[in-house]
């Protein structure tokens, strides 16, 4: 039997799946991905997660073609290396597949994250054959993807996707990329809680300080949104301004790609209509009607597994393309 594995590379988690050559799924894992010790010790997590996940399903890396994986940030795509990522301290010219392809003996090809994510849903997702398409990541960062005419975007460089670090204002909170004010420091999870914090840095109150002891790195998309069910002002104000300013930015979106159907992915985006009432509003009173009305804003049917599905079959793609030679 063969088998394609996929990983989703986040700041946070890193998850993995394994495929059959259908891609049906044969067995998943997750782990931290401890960003903080640098990118060496996150290769050799990435490993250990495969190799976790190949006992586990008792499949042997001989029978795996390939491997697919979502980096955030900019990459050379052929290489197989990650050239920067903004969402992770100590990373730059990471060789994520010749490091990881030569200790498994299997090739590994990688892509940006949100591209994969929108493979995903391409594919199998709320996007299935649409020839339009775009798909936004809320996650560490704000990731973006885009199907232009049938294609996948990727631009000059392979990074015509850095969405997340358009700046929406003149100044803004600093961001790892360099710049300041970029949109991904407002509009992701991490950015969401840092809008949290400055509302309650300036007097106001939350459940949300008690649920976490005064710790706001363990603030989660449920517990935004079980506050917000509450009535919590400062939590609903968060996600009020949160989507509107995604409104903003997928207003833009819309007059510059007009696509049919934008897809919301990652933890966040589980705080649905949430976040997305007050996007929808933005939307209305800030885009071409035309354009708007041609578009619809889903979230990601496949969920946080979008970038694992969207990675095996990238790996398909990418190996099928190269043994056809
Ligand atoms: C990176 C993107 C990535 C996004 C989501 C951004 O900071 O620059 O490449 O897709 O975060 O992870
Ligand atoms: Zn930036």
């Amino acid at each position: 039997k063969k088998y394609y594995v996929g990983m989703d590379l986040g700041g946070t988690n890193i998850k993995l799946a394994i495929f059959d050559e259908g891609l049906a799924k044969a067995g998943e894992r997750r782990l931290d991905t401890e960003k903080e010790y640098g990118s060496q010790h996150v290769l050799e997590r990435m490993y250990e997660g495969i190799t976790g996940l190949l006992e586990e399903t008792g499949i042997s890396v001989s029978e795996v073609e390939a491997m697919g994986i979502g980096v955030p940030g900019l990459m050379d795509i052929k290489a197989g290396v990650s050239r920067f990522s903004p969402n992770f301290p100590d990373w730059e010219d990471v060789p994520v597949s010749s490091w990881l392809g030569e200790r498994l003996g299997i090739p590994v090809y990688i892509d940006n994250d949100a591209r994969v994510n929108l493979y995903g849903e391409w594919y199998f997702g709320a996007g299935k054959g649409m020839k339009n398409l775009m798909m936004l990541t809320l996650g560490t960062g704000l990731g973006a993807a885009y199907i232009v005419d049938g294609h996948m975007l990727y631009g000059a460089g392979g990074s015509a996707n850095e969405f997340g670090h358009m700046n929406m204002f003149r100044e803004g909170r600093p961001c790892n990329c360099g710049s300041s004010g970029c949109l991904g420091r407002y509009v992701s999870a991490v950015g969401m809680v840092n809008t949290l914090r400055e509302k309650i840095g300036e007097g106001r109150t939350s459940i949300i300080t008690d649920w976490v002891g005064g710790d706001y790195s363990k603030v989660t998309a449920d517990m935004l949104s079980e506050a917000y069910d509450m009535g919590d002002r400062t939590a609903i104000e968060t996600l009020e301004e949160t989507g509107e300013l995604l409104g903003f930015a997928l207003g833009t979106a819309m007059n510059l790609l007009n696509p049919e159907m934008i897809i919301i992915g990652g933890g966040m985006s589980q705080a649905g209509e949430r976040l997305l009432c007050s996007t929808r509003k933005t939307v209305e009173a800030h885009s071409l009607k035309l354009a708007r009305d041609a578009c619809r804003i889903v979230t990601a049917r496949l969920g946080d597994a979008a970038g694992m599905e969207g990675a095996a079959a990238y790996a398909r793609l990418r190996h099928e393309d190269v043994t056809a030679r």
